[in-house]
């Protein structure tokens, strides 16, 4: 049996992989030239704990389950998981009022070790809080990620059990016939399948179109962020949150897994055309650090590195719509806004389930669930890091200084198929640092050009017209 899922983010990269766990053909297409590059590229990374999700929702369903499968994903593909824990912050009686509906609401969610603390306590964890804090929902369970490595590590492993990848390659039609799904079609073919995954984020409500069905109607929310660099990541060591108001969580601060702190992100709701609007906008960064200052007075801003934002991929219904619809074989796993990352593991896992006991599959004995890291000698032993060089010097040759990346790591990701400059940044951290690939660019379109054969004006940043040099200059 042929199944195909559309969309490699962290939701469609994960479905994939759990579907390789099956008796089945599984085919992931993806529009981008890469994995990851949509919703799960730019967001808070945070793996959360299930209590700001309204009990008997299906967000409340898959998101403690979801968390609780982290430790063995983090395992299983080499993936960076942190359980730093949270505070959610009050500073009025009202917000007070909110942290007890969120302690039940956790408690009701299966959410375990939620506490009430008083300012001191939270002050002597974080000194750096707002000292006019009254009090905070403690949460230990809630952990940070790299989110874009989720898909990258998803799919990585999928491939290594039989996986059929297709980037680049958007999906523009769903052939139904008699209450049915028959076939996928893309810009270069026709593929006859059995069944469909809609993973395709933003897009998934064009994709359900594609097969006769309404919705979900999505929007895009912006969310937008600035990252502060990594000799800030000790200021704040758990993630905090404010009371969240009717919209969203609010406006965080939060150490990143690199070690920096990001702050944010707001939320403002666009228009259902601009699902590629992810500038950011003077107003909105100044919301953005309004807010973190809130939680934070003494953030020290100019250590900003990046700003970016994020777009959350709305519905009026407010939830994820998952499951079989009244097409047979079309699988929903669409309207994944927050806390989608977080729950991605447990959602990709149960609707495997069900696609495969609906069709009948058989599990497969010879699956191998690990994947490993491409390694990152700056982070070995001494001795480790020797042993790569003797075996490869490239291994020894930094390319991009602020990250500590070698050679022999961006050789590696080429390996493994990135195919841009943003391919590498994500799998290598190269050109991520403090001077965001001002000093290491053009070594690594050299070390791309040369690993793929092609001239350094044919290599781009993220494919399409996204080349950075032109030409020869003097020929
Ligand atoms: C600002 C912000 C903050 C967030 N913070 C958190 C958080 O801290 N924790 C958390 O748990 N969640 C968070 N989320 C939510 C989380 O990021 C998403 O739920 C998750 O990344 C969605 O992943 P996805 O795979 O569904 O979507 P995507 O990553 O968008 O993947 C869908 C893919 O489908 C592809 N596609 C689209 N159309 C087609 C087509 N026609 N053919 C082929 N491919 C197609 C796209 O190119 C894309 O790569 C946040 C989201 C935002 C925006």
């Amino acid at each position: 049996m042929r199944i195909a899922v559309i969309g490699a983010g962290a939701v469609g990269s994960l479905i994939a992989r759990e579907l390789c766990r099956y008796e089945a053909e599984v085919v992931l297409f993806e529009r981008a030239p890469d994995v990851g590059w949509g919703v799960t590229k730019a967001n808070s990374g945070i793996v959360h704990a299930g209590f700001h999700d309204e009990p008997g929702t299906t967000r409340a369903r898959f998101c403690a389950a979801g968390n609780a499968l982290y430790p063995e994903l983090a395992t299983d593909l080499e993936i960076p998981f942190r359980r730093t824990g949270a505070y959610v912050l009050a500073f009025t009686t009202e917000e007070l009022s909110v942290l007890e509906e969120l302690r039940e609401w956790g408690e009701v969610n299966g959410v375990p070790g939620l506490e009430l603390h008083r300012r001191e306590e939270i002050l002597a964890r974080e000194p750096r809080v707002n000292p006019e804090v009254r009090a905070g929902l403690w949460s230990p369970t809630v952990g940070i990620t790299l989110p874009w490595e989720i898909a990258i590590a998803a799919v990585e492993n999928a491939l290594d059990n039989g996986l059929e990848l297709h980037l680049g390659e958007p999906v523009v039609g769903i052939e139904v016939s008699g209450g049915r799904v028959r076939a996928v079609r893309t810009d270069k073919g026709r593929y006859p399948v059995e069944a469909v995954v809609n993973a395709a984020g933003l897009f998934a409500d064009h994709i359900a179109q594609m097969a006769g069905l309404e919705g979900p109607a999505l929007h895009p929310r912006r969310g937008e962020y600035v990252l502060l660099d990594e000799t800030t990541g000790g200021l704040v060591n758990v993630v905090l949150f404010p009371a969240p108001t009717q919209v969203s969580k609010g406006i965080l601060v939060l150490p990143t897994v690199d070690g920096g702190l990001l702050l944010g992100p707001n939320a403002h709701d666009l228009p259902p055309d601009a699902r590629e609007a992810t500038e950011t906008t003077r107003e909105g960064l100044e919301e953005v650090i309004e807010g973190a200052v809130h939680l934070v007075p003494d953030l020290p801003l100019h250590k900003t590195v990046k700003t970016f934002a994020g777009l959350r991929p709305e519905s009026p219904q407010k939830d994820f719509v998952l499951g079989e619809t009244e097409v047979a074989g079309f699988y929903q796993a669409a309207a994944m806004r927050s806390p989608g990352l977080t729950a991605a593991p447990a959602i990709a896992r149960w609707l495997a389930h069900e696609i495969a006991l609906a069709h009948g599959l058989e599990e497969r004995t010879d699956f191998r669930p690990v994947r490993k890291r491409i390694p990152h000698p700056a982070d070995l032993p001494e001795a480790e890091w020797e042993a790569l060089i003797r075996k490869d010097p490239r291994w020894g040759r930094i390319v991009c200084f602020c990250n500590r990346v070698t050679e022999g790591e961006i050789v590696e990701a080429i390996r493994r198929g990135a195919r841009t400059l943003d391919g590498v940044k994500f799998r290598t951290r190269a050109g991520f640092g403090r001077c965001q690939g001002g000093f290491c660019t053009d070594r690594i379109l050299e070390i791309l050009a040369r690993e793929l054969g092609a001239e350094p004006w044919e290599v781009t940043a993220r494919g399409g017209a996204s080349r950075i040099v032109l030409g020869e200059a003097r020929p």
